[in-house]
């Protein structure tokens, strides 16, 4: 199955006097399961693209489908109620709430879910704190823990809700290259094991030599496709 797939889609910025063409002519597919990445230099149009499959942003012109569903003209009622219950975000400097400490951060995610006990929330946080390596921080502020640790939060955060995909912008772009291979490794185990479909946006070579597919963007379009 399809997880994402992008149909001719354009992408302006600006108005008539001043536009910018962010991105040209994109047709993607990307299956159900993959650990794919945007890849391209700065101004290439990747952050504009995940932008576009998380349901932040919409497009100028084509189709946009994600887990089986049109997102393209969505309402903004829609497409939060879309991100929410289907997509986990994962950002380069981590967005974490600073008032809340590791735990009571998954546990939001979870509460604007609103559909479990305080009990089965417990269960989902202690397995997802374990499974990232991070139970031993759990009463820790962001401010209190190291870049990686608090990507490993932010990941958390992101799967405990069980999406059916990870939209993952530069996440290693604030990590040195140990904890930032750390970081992939983790992510790759949760591809692997819990068949997460990830998606990436990065110019880092550590997560291209991570990725199965990589569409090479320049210019706002996918000039190469490389499946490994
Ligand atoms: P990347 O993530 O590869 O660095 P972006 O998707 O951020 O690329 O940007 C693609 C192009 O769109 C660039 O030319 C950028 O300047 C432009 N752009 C991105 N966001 C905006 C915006 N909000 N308003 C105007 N232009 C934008
Ligand atoms: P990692 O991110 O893989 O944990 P680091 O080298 O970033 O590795 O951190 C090593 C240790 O130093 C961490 O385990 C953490 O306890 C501590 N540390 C790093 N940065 C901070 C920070 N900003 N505040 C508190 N402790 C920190």
């Amino acid at each position: 199955m399809e997880m994402i797939k992008l149909e001719s889609v354009e992408k302006d910025y600006g108005n008539k006097k001043i536009m910018v063409r962010a991105l040209k002519e994109i047709n993607v597919n990307i299956p159900q399961g993959d650990f794919a990445v945007f890849a391209g230099p700065s101004g290439s149009g990747k952050t504009t693209l995940l932008n576009i499959v998380g349901a932040m942003d919409n497009v100028t012109s084509g189709k946009v489908f994600v887990a089986g569903k049109d997102i393209t003209n969505l309402s903004i009622k829609e497409a939060s109620n879309f991100r929410r219950d289907k997509i986990g975000f994962i950002f380069q400097s981590y967005n974490l709430i600073p008032v809340l400490t590791a735990y009571e951060n998954v546990e939001f995610s979870l509460d604007l879910l609103g559909k479990f006990s305080k009990s089965e929330k417990k269960d989902k946080i202690e397995k997802i704190l374990e499974e990232v390596g991070i139970q031993e921080l759990r009463n820790r502020r962001p401010n209190e823990m190291s870049g990686g640790q608090q990507q490993r939060v932010a990941i958390a955060r992101a799967l405990v809700k069980k999406p059916m995909l990870i939209l993952a912008d530069e996440p290693t772009a604030n990590l040195d290259s140990v904890t930032g291979e750390k970081i992939l490794e983790l992510m790759k185990k949760l591809n692997e094991e819990e068949k997460v479909t990830f998606l990436f946006s990065s110019h880092d070579q550590l997560i291209i030599d991570y990725a199965k597919r990589i569409l090479w963007l320049r210019d706002g379009k996918i000039r190469k496709e490389e499946i490994k």
